[in-house]
């Protein structure tokens, strides 16, 4: 695993200008590696591939990874070892990851490593990443499997009077039972005119009648993130909510119909954005239609009027979640993740879709 993925990047090194790559983010870290610890770097050159941690994780690392020498690194740091190594292979140009990377981290860099020329990398591990090996595919699965059940077991604790921090609870609680190690993202549940707030991480706010309930949580199992969103009613239902909600089912709906490879990123949002727009709400609809889940819970590709360079790549795992938020009265997302095969989708999370009005 950590070969072909350690070789894939080889393989662009000079084609983005360098001879080696220095990694020292986490999750790409972990992703060359299967390292799972919080401190090392990577450094990848023509020839080889070496895993610099400390006397902590020496260990862990030596376990855990494949396809890299581990060597441990003093507490002055790692940069005297990895000047050496670049030497040694006559390596003058490093890349680096230029968005993960802090300005002080970089100074030093320029300074420990000199006269090593620092090439930033761009986002190509971050396109790696985004296309999942069948291994990942079944570990995302089994996440989205874990949200599915949750959302299922969750519908019993909605009703007026319950809190919104009560239910989140319960359903961190249950996704940890179900194997989960924790939450992908802060669990939001959001009811009635908080709803109307796409990112309404759960509060105190009791849940009353004639209300939109709108929750958003995934499982972090074995590394990677699932991310689903259901919006319900808790009854009764008012023509209002029938028809906000009904225009958003239509362009998920429409979006999972026909996203496919080869579209940009530019162009699968239109598929959401172009219906809830027709209907008049597309002022009420401010983010984009989706964005990459895997290691992270926000990653490669977005589905974004702002991606029109992206394009969408068999193998890749998206999340498809359009919605409509009137202030005052409440919103509602409908989101499910979805893998792009060679000709279409195939949908990971299975909730149910239909309205539903709990009493
Ligand atoms: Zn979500
Ligand atoms: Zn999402």
């Amino acid at each position: 695993m950590s070969e072909a993925r350690i070789a894939k990047l080889r393989g662009e090194l000079q084609g983005l200008g360098g001879d080696a790559m220095l990694i020292t983010s986490d999750l790409n870290r972990r992703y060359l590696t299967g390292f799972t610890g919080t401190a090392g770097v990577v450094l990848v050159t023509a020839s080889g591939a070496s895993l610099f941690t400390d006397f902590r994780y020496t260990e862990q690392a030596t376990a855990q990874s494949s396809g890299v020498e581990v060597t441990e690194h003093p507490t002055t740091g790692y940069y005297d070892l990895v000047a050496e190594k670049l030497r040694g292979e006559g390596a003058g140009r490093l890349l680096f990851e230029d968005s993960a990377v802090s300005y002080a981290a970089y100074a030093t860099f320029k300074e420990r490593l000199a006269p090593v020329e620092l090439v930033p990398a761009g986002k190509v591990l971050e396109r790696l990443r985004a296309v999942k090996e069948d291994s990942e595919l079944s570990v995302i699965q089994e996440a989205a499997d874990i949200a599915d059940k949750t959302f299922a077991h969750i519908l019993g604790f909605i009703k007026p009077g319950a809190k919104e921090s009560d239910i989140a609870l319960e359903m961190e609680f249950y996704m940890r039972k179900l194997g989960a190690s924790g939450t992908s993202f802060d669990t939001i549940v959001a009811s009635g005119v908080r709803s109307a707030m796409p990112h309404g991480v759960a509060s105190d706010r009791t849940i009353g009648s004639g209300e939109f309930v709108t929750l958003d949580f995934g499982a972090y199992y074995k590394g990677y993130c699932s991310d689903l969103t259901r919006t319900v009613v808790v009854g009764p239902a008012s023509d209002r909510h029938r028809e906000i909600y009904g225009i958003v089912l239509e362009a998920q709906l429409h979006a999972l119909e026909n996203l496919k490879p080869g579209m940009s990123g530019r162009e699968a949002d239109a598929l959401t954005r172009d219906i809830i727009t027709r209907y008049g709400y597309g002022d009420q609809y401010g983010h984009s239609t989706g964005h990459g889940i895997g290691l992270d819970i926000h990653e490669e590709p977005r589905l974004s009027f702002s991606a029109p360079d992206t394009i969408l790549l068999p193998g890749h795992v998206v999340t498809v979640e359009p919605g409509i938020y009137l202030p005052g009265f409440g919103g509602v997302r409908i989101e499910d993740d979805v893998v792009l095969t060679d000709d279409g989708i195939k949908i990971l999370t299975r909730s149910p879709k239909e309205l539903i009005v709990l009493d």
